[in-house]
Order: structure tokens, then sequence, then C-alpha cells
């Protein structure tokens, strides 16, 4: 699925829309729903996750976590790997990830995920954030 936005309210407005779908989709057996953003920066990750949590009923501001790599809003876990190195997979372990999305109950967006693709669990959502101009961003949904 594609979709233009056309401004940071627009991506707020697709992350709150994409969280009512993940909770009409409900639990899932095979572990957390987990979404992964892939971006550069400004293309408007860290927008789309404010409307998620929006969406998800949390009541906190969302900034984003670069520099402790997580934060977690009750079963809302959002995560940023910008400064990871590429592949760092101990450090996964080491902020306790793979246990948090082992479990049905919480709901796991990650920034730059593309740097542990391959340790990402096999039904992970995939979106793209792509800058058109200024305000204008393409958001596809794989
Ligand atoms: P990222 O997390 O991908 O680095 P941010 O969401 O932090 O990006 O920043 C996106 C920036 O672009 C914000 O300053 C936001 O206000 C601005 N912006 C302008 N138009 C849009 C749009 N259509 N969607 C998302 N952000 C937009
Ligand atoms: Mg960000």
């Amino acid at each position: 699925m594609e979709y233009i936005t056309k401004s940071t309210e627009e991506t707020k407005s697709l992350g709150k829309k994409i969280a009512t779908d993940l909770i009409v989709a409900g639990r899932n057996s095979q572990g957390a729903r987990v979404l992964a953003l892939v971006g550069d920066l400004g293309a408007g990750k860290t927008t789309f996750v404010q409307g998620l949590a929006l969406g998800l009923g949390v009541d906190a501001r969302i900034i984003s976590p670069t520099f402790i790599l997580m934060r977690n809003y009750g079963n809302l876990y959002h995560v940023d790997l910008y400064r990871l190195e590429k592949g760092v997979k101990r450090e996964i372990e080491n902020i306790g990830l793979t246990d948090i999305w082992g479990n049905p109950d919480n709901i796991v967006v990650i920034e730059w995920a593309e740097k542990i693709k391959n340790s990402l669990p096999k039904n992970t959502i995939w979106i793209t954030f792509e800058s058109i101009d200024e305000n204008e961003r393409k958001i596809t949904v794989l």
C-alpha cells in the first residue's frame, strides 16, 4: 500500500490509522506486532510513531529515543537504531528485544530497522519513508 502525505499532520493521521488496523487485527499468536521503519533522516519515521502512539491511546509526548535506543509506553516499544553499527546482533539481545517481540501483547516499532533485518521476526511489517519535497512524503507499507 502506497500513501502520499502532504504535511506532518497527515503522516500522524496515517500512523493513527495503522494503529487502529493493528488493534483490529488483534493479537497474533506468533508474537508481537513488529513495524520496521526505513527512510532517511527527516523522512517522517518519528512523526509516524507519534500518530501510531495516539492511535494506541498512549498519552505521552513521543520523542526520538536516539540516545537510549529504546523507550516504552505501556506495551508500545519505540526503538531507534540510528546509532547502532550495522548488524550488531548482541545489542538487540542486550536491550531485550528478542523477549519483547516474543510477547504477543507488545507492539514494537523500530526506526532504521534495516540494520537488523536478518534478526527481525518473519511477520514484520515493513514501512518505507521517502521525502518527495519539503512537506511531501511517500510512505509505503509492504
Ligand atoms: P525521522 O524520524 O524519519 O528522522 P522526523 O519524523 O523526526 O523524521 O522528522 C520529519 C520532519 O519533517 C519533521 O520536522 C516534520 O515536521 C517534517 N515534515 C514535513 N512534512 C512532513 C510529512 N508529510 N510527513 C512527515 N514529516 C513531515
Ligand atoms: Mg526519527
